[in-house]
C-alpha cells in the first residue's frame, strides 16, 4: 500500500511549535511537568521516525537495509510508548499528592518494557515486521500487539480518569477524558482512509489540548508584570520543602507602602505602570527567574541557594532605590517599602508555617518596630508559634463560648458606692496556661475574631446583668468594650439590639465603650452608630481618653455619657503639676458639656485623692477592686452596690476578692 504522510508531516511541524512553546520560561520541577516534556519528546520522535520509516520503506531498494531496519525498529518502540507516556501523565495528574504515584507508574510501565524487549527481539524472530530486499516491508504475525499496547494504555487512562472522577478537578477530568475519546475517533477515520497516516495528528491534537489547558505557562504568570504569580511560588516552595525539608533557602517579600495612594492620585493605569517598573527593577537585582508577584503590591524574591553577601547587597539596593523618586510619565513620587525575610533551614517544616512566617515578618516590618527590614529569626518564629496557638485557642473558646468574663467595679465619688462595672474578657485556663488580654486582644483584632467575640461578650454581659436583677442587686450599667473592627460590620446595630432584646435586658443597663483611637479611625461609622444606639437608650462611653489623637470637636459631637481618662493621664498628673492642671481643666470641660468623667488606673490613696481633687465623677482602679469573676462580682455588688449606702470603706471593698 502507498501511504500518504502529508497529515503526519504537518502534525510534526505543529508538534515542534507546541514543544518550543512548552519549553519557554522556567518550569516547576514537578513530576507532571517532567512527564509532559517526556510526552512531547516521545510523540515528536515517534512521528519523525514514522515519516522517515515510511520514506525509507518506500525507497527500500535504494537505501541501506540497516538504516531502514533501525529507523523502523525505533518507530515500533516509540509508537506504543506514546500511549505509555500519556498514561503516565494521567497518573501524575490524578495522583499528584499521593505517595503511591511512583508505584502505580512502575506497574504501568511493565507492559511497555516487555513490548520494547519484543521489538528488540524482532530482527531475530520477525514477529512484528520484516524488511528484506525481495518484498520490502511486510507485517509479522504479532504486529497487532503494537496497536493493542497503545490502545491498552489509552483504555487504562480512561478507566483511571473515570474511577477517580470524584477526586479530580472538573476541568482536568474533562481534558483527560477527552483525549482517549479523540484517539478512538482517529481509529474510526483511519479505518475509513487506511492510506492516510493519522496517528501523529491525533497525538498532536491531544497534546495541544493538554498544553492549552493544563501545561500553559501563562496560567502561572502574573498578567501585569509577566513574572510568576503567588500560586507558582507556593507550588515551588511546596516542592522544595517536600523534597528536602531541611534544605536552606531565603525568601524575601517586598511590600510597597501606601501603594493605594498611587492609584488614587495618579489613576490605575499609572499604578500598573509603576508596579511594572518596580518589578523590572527587582528582576534586575533579584535572583534570576525567581521574582514572583506575591500579592497586589508585594513581590517575593526566592533564593534557592542562599548567598549571604548577594542577598545583603540586594536588600541594600532595594532600600537605596526606595529613597529615590520614581518617575512614571509626568508623575514623580516616592514610595517606601517594608521587607520581610525568612531563612528556611527546616525550622518551619511546612509550607503553611513558611508562609505564616514571611507574612508575619512583613507585618512586623510594616509596623516599623524592626526598621523597614524584618528578618524572621528563631525568636520571632517562637512568637509566631505562640501566636498561632493563641489563635487556635481563641477560635476554640469562641466556638464553645467558654472564655470567661471578669468584672471590675467602678466607684461613684459623689454617690459613695459602686453603681457601674466594666466587663473584661479573660482566658484563665488554656493548654498554654492563662493568657492575658494584652496578648490575646490584639491577636483577636488582627485576625478579625474580635467581631464575633464581642457579640458573645455582649451576650454574657446581658446574662450577668439579668442575674444581678434576678437577685435584686441593682447596677446602673455594665460597660462592654468595642473594638474598631466592629464598625466595619454592616449589621452591627441589628446584632447589638437583637442580643440585648433576646436577653430582655434593659437597654440602659448596657454601656458601650470604645477608645479614642477607634473614634479617630472610623469617625463616621462610630458617630452614626453612637447616635442610633443612644436613640434606643444604650449608653456610650469614651475609653482611654488622652492616648489617641481624636479631634475634640468629634468627641463633643457624640453625646457620650462618660469619658474615661486613661491611666497614663492619671499617673502623669501625680508628679507633674502642668499635667495635673490640664487634666483638671479637661475634666471640667467634659462635665460642663454634660459628660461624666471617670478616672482609670487608680492604685493608691494619693492617686485617689488627686483625682477626687480634679472633681472626677467615677473612679476605677486596683485601689478599690481588681477585675473579678462573675460570682465574686455578685457578692461584691451585694455588699457595695447602690443598695448599701454609704459604701463600705476601702478595706471592705478590697477584701471581697483575692
Ligand atoms: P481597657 O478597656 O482600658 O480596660 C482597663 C484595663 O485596665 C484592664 O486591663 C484593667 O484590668 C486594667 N486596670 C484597671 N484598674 C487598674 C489599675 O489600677 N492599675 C492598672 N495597672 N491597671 C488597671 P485588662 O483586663 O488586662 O484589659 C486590657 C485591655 O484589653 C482593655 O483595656 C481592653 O482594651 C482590652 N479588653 C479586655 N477585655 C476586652 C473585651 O471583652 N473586649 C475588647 N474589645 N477588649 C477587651
Ligand atoms: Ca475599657
Ligand atoms: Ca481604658
Amino acid at each position: 500500500m502507498e501511504w500518504n504522510i502529508a497529515a503526519e508531516a504537518i502534525s510534526l511541524v505543529m508538534m515542534g511549535i507546541i514543544w518550543v512553546y512548552a519549553r519557554k520560561g522556567s518550569h516547576l520541577p514537578t513530576l507532571k511537568n517532567r512527564i509532559f516534556q517526556w510526552c512531547l519528546l516521545v510523540t515528536f520522535s515517534a512521528m519523525l521516525t514514522n515519516i522517515l520509516s515510511t520514506i525509507l520503506i518506500h525507497q527500500y531498494r535504494r537505501v541501506p537495509m540497516g538504516l531502514t531496519w533501525t529507523v523502523t525498529t525505533v518507530y515500533y518502540i516509540l509508537t506504543p510508548l506514546m500511549g505509555l507516556a500519556y498514561f503516565l501523565y494521567a497518573v501524575s495528574v490524578i495522583y499528584t499528592e499521593s505517595l503511591q504515584v511512583k508505584k502505580i507508574m512502575a506497574v504501568g510501565m511493565i507492559p511497555g518494557v516487555l513490548y520494547a524487549v519484543m521489538v528488540l527481539a524482532n530482527p531475530f524472530n520477525k514477529l512484528l515486521f520484516d524488511i528484506n530486499s525481495r518484498e520490502g516491508y511486510t507485517r509479522g504475525s504479532l504486529v497487532s500487539v503494537t496497536y493493542l499496547i497503545f490502545y491498552a494504555y489509552c483504555l487504562a487512562s480512561i478507566v483511571l480518569t473515570l474511577a477517580n472522577h470524584k477526586k479530580i478537578d472538573r476541568n482536568i477530568y474533562h481534558i483527560l477524558a477527552a483525549f482517549p475519546i479523540l484517539a478512538v475517533l482517529v481509529i474510526i477515520v483511519q479505518e475509513m482512509y487506511p492510506e492516510v497516516i493519522l496517528s501523529g495528528s491525533a497525538a498532536t491534537c491531544a497534546l495541544l489540548i493538554i498544553y492549552l489547558h493544563l501545561q500553559n505557562k501563562q496560567i502561572s504568570l502574573d498578567y501585569l508584570t509577566g513574572v510568576p504569580n503567588r500560586q507558582e511560588l507556593l507550588n515551588m516552595l511546596k516542592i522544595m520543602i517536600k523534597k528536602a525539608p531541611s534544605r536552606k533557602f531565603v525568601l524575601i517579600v517586598v511590600s510597597l507602602r501606601d501603594f493605594r495612594q498611587v492609584n488614587n492620585t495618579c489613576g490605575q493605569q499609572k499604578g500598573d505602570e509603576f508596579l511594572k517598573e518596580v518589578c523590572r527593577f527587582l528582576c534586575g537585582i533579584g535572583p534570576q527567574g525567581n521574582v514572583y508577584r506575591f500579592s497586589g503590591d508585594e513581590f517575593a524574591l526566592l533564593y534557592p541557594q542562599p548567598d549571604e553577601g548577594r542577598i545583603r547587597r540586594c536588600v541594600d539596593e532595594i532600600q537605596n532605590r526606595m529613597t529615590q523618586p520614581w518617575q512614571i510619565g509626568d508623575y514623580c513620587f516616592r514610595m517606601s517599602a517594608a521587607m520581610g525575610a525568612i531563612n528556611h533551614n527546616g525550622e518551619e517544616e511546612t509550607l503553611e508555617k513558611t508562609i505564616n512566617a514571611i507574612e508575619y515578618a512583613v507585618s512586623q516590618a510594616k509596623t516599623g518596630k524592626c526598621g523597614s527590614f524584618c528578618y524572621c529569626d528563631k525568636d520571632m518564629l517562637d512568637k509566631l508559634e505562640r501566636r498561632s496557638q493563641v489563635i487556635h485557642i481563641l477560635k476554640e473558646q469562641l466556638e464553645k463560648q467558654s472564655f470567661e468574663m471578669y468584672y471590675q467595679p467602678i466607684y461613684g465619688v459623689k454617690k459613695g458606692y459602686f453603681a457601674h462595672a466594666e466587663s473584661l474578657m479573660r482566658i484563665p485556663h488554656s493548654p498554654i496556661g492563662p493568657i492575658y488580654p494584652d496578648e490575646f486582644i490584639p491577636i483577636a483584632e488582627e485576625t478579625g475574631l474580635i467581631v464575633d467575640i464581642t457579640y458573645v461578650v455582649l451576650d454574657k454581659v446581658c446574662r450577668f446583668i439579668n442575674r444581678l436583677t434576678d437577685q435584686n442587686i441593682p447596677i446602673e450599667s455594665v460597660h462592654v468594650n468595642f473594638s474598631a473592627m466592629q464598625f466595619s460590620q454592616q449589621d452591627l446595630e441589628e446584632r447589638v439590639l437583637e442580643i440585648i432584646r433576646r436577653n430582655h435586658t434593659p437597654m440602659s443597663a448596657v454601656k458601650i465603650e470604645f477608645t479614642e483611637s477607634t473614634l479617630a479611625e472610623s469617625t463616621k461609622a462610630v458617630t452614626e452608630f453612637a447616635l442610633h444606639m443612644l436613640q434606643h437608650g444604650i449608653k456610650m462611653g469614651l475609653d482611654d481618653f488622652g492616648t489617641g489623637y481624636s479631634n475634640i470637636a468629634t468627641v463633643i459631637n457624640i453625646p457620650f455619657g462618660t469619658v474615661k481618662l486613661d491611666k497614663s493621664l492619671v499617673w502623669v498628673s501625680m508628679d507633674n503639676e502642668k499635667s495635673a492642671l490640664a487634666v483638671k481643666n479637661l475634666s471640667h470641660t467634659f462635665q460642663q458639656l454634660g459628660m461624666k468623667v471617670v478616672a482609670e488606673g487608680v492604685e493608691t490613696e494619693e492617686q485617689r485623692k488627686r483625682v477626687e481633687e480634679f472633681g472626677v465623677d467615677q473612679i476605677q482602679g486596683y485601689y478599690y477592686a481588681k477585675p473579678m469573676t462573675a460570682d465574686a462580682m455578685v457578692e461584691f455588688m451585694r455588699s457595695n452596690g447602690p443598695e448599701v449606702r454609704p459604701a463600705g470603706n476601702k478595706a471592705e471593698c478590697r477584701g471581697t476578692f483575692a
